[in-house]
């Protein structure tokens, strides 16, 4: 058997940026966008209750705190139809189901429009460093109850999980770029491994729909899986994703890990139908979360104190030290990645061979100033790997897999 080079691909945001998948920092955006305005033609989704009670707990928290908007009356209005669903669970006459879903729908079209006007500007990355830096000094602990801002926490998880699955749902999966890509990795599947930084579920779905084997490394007790392909054979690509997954839910009972079909999972945790239920350890529950989103960013990763991803971040390194060729794809290896940015340049041999594929905005040439150039992810490349050999695409990554298949045939 001839020895194979071996390959890792790096997919940062970049990756997702045909499917039109929000990046991070945009899904404040998506969350305050007016529905369209034709009516006519206009059919609204079907919000779940549970689904608006999330979107106001996060929409009131971000009104209080990042706006000068007074909410006193939303809160009021929201704490008496909290209060009324309460009691109606005791005695169903008093309100009708349909009435409490109503009021909600108000409220919420309200708290949507005060944050359209107010202008808010603050993306819920940011939102989320707060809580985590809160979390240690426990300075929010005094305006608020440990359960409300772990409720906010939660619900605001649960709103990146619905608007990411929403648009990974709206994707086709016939996009020229991806099928490029995939098709070169299934010309390299015996001798490639993908590492992910994003949380969303276009990869695997791709690797699925292209019937490729592949597998999470995750420790298999961590998990109860849900229809997916999980049989090891010498073609299994390894797809490794550092910082969780829109569809993977920890069990706060049993702590094992329910992974739900990549199409379902936005409105998993939302469905009114039915109790959040451990497919491990059986357990339902109605009120309290019980499942809890697995999606985590990089200041998170500090505080960060879970097997799950001492797991995953092992098995990246092992896979980075024995790759003979690193591609870099849509990945601007940015500033804020401490912990992974020193996981690479530990695990990177000198000798490995280093391909970045961007878009023409990270092109250096584009500019003539140094100091904006400097700014550019080449620049950072450069200092993290100074010995490695490093070429560097701007074209996307769609173009430079056709050119390599093109090359192969
Ligand atoms: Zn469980």
């Amino acid at each position: 058997m001839d020895k194979k080079e071996r390959i890792v691909f790096i997919l940062g945001a970049g990756f997702s940026a045909p499917a039109k998948l929000p990046i991070q920092d945009r899904i404040l955006q998506e969350m305050i966008k007016k529905p369209a305005a034709d009516f006519l033609t206009y059919t609204p989704e079907p919000e779940s209750t549970k689904f608006l009670k999330s979107y106001i707990t996060v929409g009131l928290f971000l009104l209080q705190n990042y706006t000068a908007f007074d909410c006193a009356e939303y809160n009021e209005s929201f704490e008496e139809l909290e209060l009324k669903s309460k009691y109606t669970k005791l005695d169903i006459s008093v309100l009708s189901e349909d009435t409490e879903k109503n009021e909600l729908l108000i409220l919420r079209e309200k708290i949507r429009d005060s944050l359209e006007k107010s202008k808010i500007h603050v993306s819920l990355e940011d939102v989320f460093t707060s809580f985590d830096k809160t979390y240690q000094s426990r300075e929010y602990f005094h305006r608020y109850s440990s359960q409300y801002v772990d409720e906010i926490k939660e619900s605001i998880t649960r709103l990146f999980v619905y608007y990411f699955s929403k648009r990974c749902k709206n994707h086709t999966y016939v996009e020229s770029d991806y099928l490029s890509f995939f098709s070169y990795l299934k010309n390299h599947a015996t001798n490639s491994a993908i590492i992910s930084t994003n949380w969303d579920v276009l990869t695997e779905t791709y690797l699925e729909k292209q019937k490729l084997v592949y597998d999470l490394s995750l420790n298999d007790t961590y998990y109860t899986k849900d229809g997916l392909v999980t049989s090891k054979s010498r073609k299994t690509i390894k797809l490794i994703k550092i910082h969780g997954s829109i569809n993977w839910f920890r069990c706060l009972n049993c702590g094992k890990i329910n992974i739900v079909n990549s199409e379902n999972c936005g409105n998993y945790l939302f469905d009114d139908k039915s109790q959040e239920t451990c497919k491990s350890c059986r357990i339902t529950k109605n009120a309290d979360f019980l499942l809890q989103s697995q999606i985590i960013t990089p200041t998170m990763m500090k505080s960060l104190n879970s097997q799950l991803y001492t797991n995953l971040w092992s098995s990246a390194r092992e896979t980075l030290l024995k790759a003979d060729h690193v591609y870099f794809v849509g990945y601007s290896l940015p500033i804020a990645d401490f912990d992974f940015r020193y996981l690479l340049h530990q695990s990177i041999s000198d000798k490995a061979k280093i391909d970045v594929i961007l878009y023409h905005d990270d092109d250096p040439k584009q500019t003539k100033k140094t100091n904006l150039k400097d700014l550019l992810p080449e620049k950072r490349y450069h200092d993290l790997f100074a010995k490695n050999q490093i070429e560097f695409h701007y074209d996307g990554f769609g173009a430079f897999f056709k050119k390599q298949i093109n090359n192969l045939s």
